[in-house]
């Protein structure tokens, strides 16, 4: 058969190890997973209550339009629902703005390192991939606005950044959103947007109506807390949006996911909880670097990327064998970081104690 000759370079998305065959091989009873930036406090009940109150009728496709889901995160948002569209998770934004946007002909540019998906997705449409590498953990915009040449279709910036934590001050996004060509679409993944707490982040929904080249992707998967559903969303000019349409499959956001997205958007005082108790069990991160002097990249985010600089799968292996599944930076471009999903306080606790201990059998 005549595959595409790209698909035979790739690896399918390598996802953290699941908990029940942690369990299975090491032979362990508990097992705290702060591997895929998933929210330890689950989701709001109101998400909950919304999916058992309303009857979803399995023999029926659920609705193309993502009605209620649309209103209401329209009325949140304060934009138009012509502003608005839904992907089966980010993921399949991303998915769909390569189809739509890239070819062997066109060039796209990311950061080196960033979600990995932007690379997966363009090398399948066989495009051109600029790399452009961070500077301490951050994009480096204006060598990604030197990247630019005349195939460029596609610019990503993931801010704040996976899997460094990192972010783009307002400042540096205006000026390099000032310098992009119109017709080069620029991406601005917000997974973890509701996590963000500096003062200096910009508020991109208001770029969205100054820049028709902007598209801004957020999730349902990580503060939320319903990664299962796959619900994510994208936030552009109504151009952008009827010009993209095309390339997103009719049913891709299933009828679970709607709803409870829908009635998770009503439990802001959930979003708030789960972002103060993050930026404390940020701190019990900081606090364990302090004392061991390991360096850290500050994080706007629900996860921290700590540098043992020693092999990233040791330390990775050390924490498996006593039931924490954490990332290995080795696949993320980070050799000697293990990247850490912030846990409850508990969960964290639990972690740092066993680091500790690692760190003294290994002086
Ligand atoms: C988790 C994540 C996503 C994907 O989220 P889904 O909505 O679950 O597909 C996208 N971008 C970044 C940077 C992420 O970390």
């Amino acid at each position: 058969m005549r595959f595409k000759e790209q698909l035979l370079s790739l690896t399918p998305y390598q996802p953290g190890k699941s908990i029940e065959s942690v369990k299975r091989e090491y032979n362990l009873e508990q097992i705290v997973k702060l591997a895929s930036n998933e929210n330890p406090f689950g989701c709001s009940e109101k998400a909950i209550a919304a999916l058992q109150e309303n009857q979803v009728s399995l023999a029926i496709y659920p609705d193309g339009y993502a009605t209620l889901l649309r209103e209401k995160l329209a009325a949140f948002l304060n934009v138009c629902e012509n502003e608005l569209i839904f992907g089966n998770g980010s993921d399949n934004l991303i998915q769909m703005i390569s189809r739509a946007l890239l070819h062997p002909n066109a060039s796209t540019i990311m950061a080196d390192h960033t979600f990995s998906q932007y690379k997966h997705n363009a090398v399948i449409e066989g495009a051109i991939i600029k790399e452009v590498p961070t500077i301490n953990g951050e994009h480096d915009l204006d060598g990604m606005l030197a990247a630019i040449d005349e195939k460029t279709n596609v610019i990503w910036v993931c801010s704040p950044n996976n899997p460094t934590g990192t972010y783009v001050s307002e400042q540096k996004l205006i000026n390099f959103l000032d310098q992009v060509p119109e017709h080069i679409l620029v991406v601005l993944d917000e997974a973890y947007y509701e996590y963000v707490v500096a003062e200096d982040y910009y508020e991109s929904i208001s770029l969205t109506r100054k820049y028709k080249n902007l598209i801004v992707l957020r999730t349902f998967s990580k503060i939320y807390g319903l990664a299962a559903l796959r619900v994510g969303y994208g936030i552009a000019s109504p151009e952008i949006i009827k010009a993209l349409e095309p390339a997103r499959e009719p049913f891709n956001n299933n009828s679970f996911g709607q709803l409870a997205a829908a009635a998770a958007i009503a439990d802001q005082k959930f979003v708030e909880i789960c972002k103060d108790k993050n930026r404390q069990g940020l701190a019990q991160f900081y606090d364990f670097c302090a004392e061991h002097g390991l360096q850290y990249f500050p994080s706007q985010t629900n996860f921290i990327l700590i540098d043992f600089k020693m092999d990233a799968n040791q330390v990775f292996q050390y924490l498996l064998e006593r039931g924490f599944i954490v990332r290995s930076g080795k696949p993320l471009g980070f050799p000697t970081s293990v990247r850490i999903t912030v846990g409850s306080f508990e969960q964290n606790e639990g972690l740092i104690k066993v680091l500790g201990e690692f760190l003294k059998e290994n002086k």
